[in-house]
């Protein structure tokens, strides 16, 4: 792990700017059987709020959910931005919402596969986005997993095909979505947006991290929060809560040593000026 942190941190603390792309679920907030109630950690929330508030950081919040959906859980201020429902939708920190407009055949599909979950009784075990559907089934045991799975796919597999949406397996569910739904096409593009010298890092836990750890590749630091250790595209495995503070802690750190030497840089000019008035 340090062979890679340290440069990165060196390079943060020289730096004027910095990016923190953060997935919320599993990274920031451990799971909960009722996804309303999913707090993040406590020491993990209050060092990312300090992040925010030393405003070198841009911190953006990167979730399968919408977008609107995590304010209300990650109670910080002033707000970060929130990227939702995988990078389609970008909520900006003065709230304005962007999104692009779904085209006809993604909507009749994802209206099909709606229907297909009421035919099967799994509305209620559903979250509805804007732009996707997830079935979730978080807390049930293996078997009854297994049987939800198989019986939406039955009927999600044809209508994903027909429609040119792409089915998605997460950790506790499975979701139908446009193919622009995707963390790593989202980080792609934000990539392009940002100066190329921006110490950039992407902290995420699930499968659908995978694509934005790719994407992010040769440009900057990956990291796979979770408690148990898998095969992935991250550079570093970091165990939340306590390596993941660990981690906030050593960032928040370097942004506060840029902000001393600033602060001592500036010493002679007032002094200057002082004396010479
Ligand atoms: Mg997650």
């Amino acid at each position: 792990m340090e062979s890679q942190l340290t440069p990165f941190l060196q390079t943060l603390a020289q730096a004027s700017q910095a990016v923190l792309l953060v997935d919320y679920d599993g990274t920031l907030a451990p799971f909960h059987a009722d996804r309303n109630q999913a707090y993040p950690y406590p020491g993990v929330l209050l060092l990312l709020q300090e992040i925010v508030r030393n405003r070198r950081t841009r911190v953006i919040v990167v979730s399968g959910r919408e977008a609107g959906d995590i304010l209300p859980l990650l109670n910080i201020h002033p707000r970060p931005e929130v990227w939702g429902i995988h990078g389609l939708q970008r909520l900006r920190t003065n709230g304005s919402m962007e999104m692009p407009r779904l085209d006809d055949r993604t909507l009749n599909g994802l209206s099909d596969a709606d229907r297909w979950l009421g035919y099967l009784q799994l509305r209620s075990v559903s979250e509805f986005k804007a732009g996707s559907i997830a079935v979730h089934w978080r807390g049930l045991s293996a078997s009854d997993a297994e049987d939800i799975r198989s019986s939406v796919l039955v009927g999600w597999r044809p209508i994903a095909e027909n429609s040119g949406l792409d089915l998605l397996n997460f950790d506790g569910g499975v979701e139908i979505r446009p193919s622009e739904a995707d963390k790593g096409v989202a980080v792609r593009a934000f990539l392009g947006e940002i100066n190329p010298g921006t110490p950039v890092a992407y902290l995420g836990d699930d499968s659908t991290d995978e694509s934005a750890f790719q994407a992010m590749q040769g440009r900057g630091l990956t990291v796979l929060v979770r408690p148990a250790w898998r095969e992935t595209a991250a550079q570093l495995w970091l165990q939340p809560p306590d390596e993941l503070r660990d981690f906030l802690g050593l960032w928040l750190k370097a942004c506060a040593e840029q902000d001393a030497f600033n602060r001592g840089a500036h010493a002679p000019t007032i002094s200057r000026t002082a004396r010479y008035p």
